[in-house]
């Protein structure tokens, strides 16, 4: 989408060079997800579980439209929220080092639960894989992933979640709570960094 057709923040400007998603779109989707999600699980308690940093904003929305699909539907689903930090990227680049904050307390925890993991983008595969054999172990009743989106990568491992918002080409994108460096996670809609903003924002 062309730039001057959404309102993209004055300090962004020039860091993007186009709009993949508009946000609008993104709540669109969202909302559909949400129904396939909970008409999928029964009425026992799940393990909502955000995949921190950027899967926040789409933990967020989806839970929201979880609700809302719930109380349409009829259905009581608990969900509990649970958080989980992962990290492995600097720059546009995984640094292969993936470092998961779960402690062995928390993973023994989770034994028995339904586990909904919420994540903002598989690229490679690599980083779902190293938290699904995390945990493998730990006899959880249930595990899906949903993911917003799914990179078209020729790098792929193969890995494809229960739950994709949209494919999205072999680029480095942000916003919606995906940054670069920390970077653009206030902005809206998801984008594709421009040069410039690489320059200007890399380690
Ligand atoms: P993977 O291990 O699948 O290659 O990468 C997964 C993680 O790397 C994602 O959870 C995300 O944090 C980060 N990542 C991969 N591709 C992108 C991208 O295009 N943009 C952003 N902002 N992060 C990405
Ligand atoms: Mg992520
Ligand atoms: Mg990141």
């Amino acid at each position: 989408y062309n730039l001057d057709h959404f309102v993209i923040p004055d300090h962004y400007q020039d860091d993007v060079k186009s709009i993949l998603i508009p946000h609008g779109l993104i709540m669109d989707r969202i909302a559909k997800l949400a129904q396939i999600i909970t008409s999928e699980y029964d009425n026992e308690r799940i393990t909502v579980c955000c995949v921190l940093k950027g899967g926040h904003q789409f933990f967020s929305d989806l839970i929201n439209y979880m609700k809302k699909a719930l109380n349409k539907q009829g259905k009581t689903l608990p969900m509990t929220l649970d958080f989980v930090r992962v990290k492995s990227y600097e720059n546009d680049q995984s640094t292969g080092d993936v470092r998961i904050s779960w402690t062995e307390k928390e993973l023994k925890e989770l034994k028995g639960k339904n586990l909904l993991l919420v994540e903002d983008i598989i690229d490679t595969g690599n980083t779902m894989k190293k938290l699904l054999a995390t945990l493998e172990k730990y006899e959880l009743k249930s595990l899906k992933v949903a993911s917003l989106l799914l990179k078209k990568t020729p790098l792929s491992c193969g890995y494809v979640p229960d739950y994709v918002g949209f494919a999205v080409p072999d680029l480095f994108v942000v916003g919606y709570c995906l940054d670069y460096n920390d970077i653009f996670r206030d902005l809206d809609h998801i984008c594709a960094i421009s040069d410039v903003g690489k320059e200007k924002y890399s380690v």
